[in-house]
């Protein structure tokens, strides 16, 4: 056997090593375990040192907290790892911090550097933790006291020159840092104005490593102050109702939704200007509330969607008809929020509503009723607001023109049959207001005084959102539309001549369902406030009715979804096809 030449390196092993180069690190090995179990001064070098730091990690748009621990121990080979269900971006934050740490004078320290991350058994992903964990190695190096960011939580990803860079969820982790009884939080700048929105928590933002070190060893930061919501008045937004030639009746229609909160359909043929009316709903919203703002911006933090603000309008989304059920409602893995979640407070606008796929808006059916959406997933649960005003546009047949004077329809029965098909009846059932919209006269077109502006409008929309909000108060809604069925019962009273008249409705419109009524119900509570009446007049509730020209049969016979067209009220004898004075 070849006997290779005796270990140079201070191994104290008396005879000759037996293999070559390999040979080094064996017998160090050994001789450090023979430290370790307490041989000699060399015992103190071997204590581990350990430093904790808080930060938190997000399941869906929710923040939880996590504990940021890490060890740093002699060992026989300068090592790094990270435990705790870290995605490969939470293991590459190595060499983010390595690097910063050389730009501020320090070294990753040569040693066993252990990093958990508590709880070990929830998924932890982003480079949100690489401030923290810098910060920690530097504690257990013993360079660093830490003692001053105990009631702190620290989130910010790192550059490699050391530069603290924005991440996602600012929003959420204050707002979990206040409920944890934290005392601030330490963020990057580009974020802080953000987390500075939640008040009772200081937020410390910082551009630079250094800088929170020098903190720590007692310089100054001051903390950031909450920019507010200038956008409490009214919202600046490019368009306007004045815009808009003709369309009386969807013009009142798109009032009433937008007072209530109702779901929209708006049906005619092409270039009437369906898009244009539904573009327009965000100028007479009322505009958001800080505590809505905190909602929205929660789930567009999420997504990093929101530049480090707080969203200051109500959001609009207006998806592409090739949109996945994912990317409508939220899915993935892990689960992101989607178009519905990203419309919550606001609009979610569905142009040419029959060429969704049928699976896709489906997958919308139950977030429309309960106002959230729900992702089952393996690892947990995760529940995502959507609570939207549902506005779409659709084609009454194929060719577009089926119902109107101008032009003949050119479709077959069959065709205008599987066209209708792509829309369930329970989706249909959802939209509260079912509005045909007609041509525009050249009249109308070339008239030159303006239809009312958005600011006139969104005055009496204010005013009947103020009424529900103070008579549904005890009940944990806003709009009528998120009426439950005891607040429906309990606010909504019907005159004895609406109760006629509604009992009538349900005889001449055989197979309404349930749901329809309800809905005919909650769309005439809306009409009454728009009037600023207590109770709900026959008059209030076969207007709402009348907006609901779909429930009529959509059989092959095809009532062309006309206003002018034989009314389901017509029977009745009141005349709500003229909407009343609301204006
Ligand atoms: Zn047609």
């Amino acid at each position: 056997m070849r006997r290779a030449a005796a270990c140079t390196n201070g191994c104290p092993k008396s005879g000759p090593c037996v293999r070559s180069s390999y040979l080094v690190a064996e017998c160090r090995t050994q001789t450090t375990k023979k430290r370790e179990v307490g041989f000699g001064p060399a015992r103190a070098l071997a204590q581990p040192m350990m430093a904790m730091l808080k930060s938190c990690a997000f399941s869906g748009i929710d923040a939880f907290p996590i504990e940021v621990e890490v060890d740093v121990a002699s060992g026989n080979l300068p090592s790094y790892h990270v435990v705790g269900l870290p995605t490969p971006s939470v293991r590459e934050g190595a060499v983010r911090i390595r690097a910063s740490l050389e730009h501020i004078g320090q070294s990753m320290p040569r040693k066993k550097v252990t990093v958990n991350l508590a709880p070990a058994d929830r998924r932890k992903e982003g480079a949100a933790f690489d401030l923290p964990i810098a910060l920690t190695v530097l504690g257990a190096e013993g360079l660093l006291d830490l003692e001053r960011l105990r009631g702190f939580l620290v989130m910010g990803e790192l550059g490699l020159d050391g530069a603290v860079r924005g991440v996602r969820g600012m929003l959420s982790a204050g707002l979990m840092a206040r409920d944890e009884g934290m005392q601030g939080i330490v963020v990057p700048l580009s974020c802080a104005q953000e987390a500075a929105e939640v008040s009772g928590i200081e937020v410390l933002a910082i551009e630079h490593l250094s800088e929170i070190v020098e903190y720590c060893r007692g310089a100054h930061i001051e903390p950031q102050k909450p920019a507010g919501l200038p956008a409490l008045a009214p919202q600046s937004l490019r368009c306007d109702m004045s815009e808009v030639r003709g369309q009386a009746s969807a013009r009142v229609a798109l009032e009433v939704a937008v007072a209530g909160g109702h779901n929209l359909l708006l049906v005619g043929p092409p270039g009437t200007g369906k898009t244009m009316l539904a573009r327009r709903i965000p100028t007479i919203l009322p505009p958001l509330t800080h505590d809505e703002a905190l909602e929205t911006t929660r789930i567009y933090s999420s997504l990093s969607l929101n530049n480090g603000r707080l969203l200051r309008t109500r959001p609009f989304r207006a998806p592409h008809h090739t949109i996945s059920s994912p990317a409508l409602v939220g899915g993935g893995s892990p689960p992101v929020a989607g178009e519905i979640s990203l419309a919550h407070n606001g609009v979610l606008f569905l142009d040419e509503l029959p060429e969704f796929q049928r699976s896709t808006l489906e997958s919308m059916r139950q977030p429309l009723e309960d106002r959230r959406m729900v992702i089952g997933r393996v690892s947990g649960r995760i529940e995502l607001p959507a609570s939207v005003l549902l506005a779409a546009s659709a084609n009454p047949c194929p060719c577009g023109w089926l119902g109107c004077e101008e032009r003949q329809c050119i479709c077959t029965l069959a065709q205008i049959d599987r066209y209708r098909a792509r829309l369930s009846g329970p989706l249909l059932d959802r939209m509260d207001l079912q509005i045909f919209v007609p041509n525009v006269q050249l009249g109308e077109l070339r008239d030159q005084v303006a239809g009312e502006s958005s600011a006139a409008i969104r005055e009496r929309v204010l005013e009947a959102r103020a009424r529900q909000l103070h008579r549904l108060a005890d009940y944990g809604c806003r709009t009528n539309a998120e009426m439950g069925p005891k607040a429906t019962r309990e606010t909504c009273t019907l005159t004895s001549a609406a109760e006629r008249a509604l009992k009538r409705l349900y005889e001449v419109r055989r197979g309404m369902s349930a749901r329809a009524v309800d809905r005919i119900i909650k769309v005439s509570r809306t009409i009454a406030d728009l009037l600023g009446e207590e109770t709900i007049d026959d008059g209030c509730l076969l207007e709402a009715a009348s907006y609901r020209s779909l429930d009529l049969d959509p059989g092959p016979k095809l009532p062309p979804l006309s206003t002018s067209d034989s009314s389901p009220i017509d029977s009745i004898s009141v005349s709500a096809s003229e909407p009343r004075s609301i204006r």
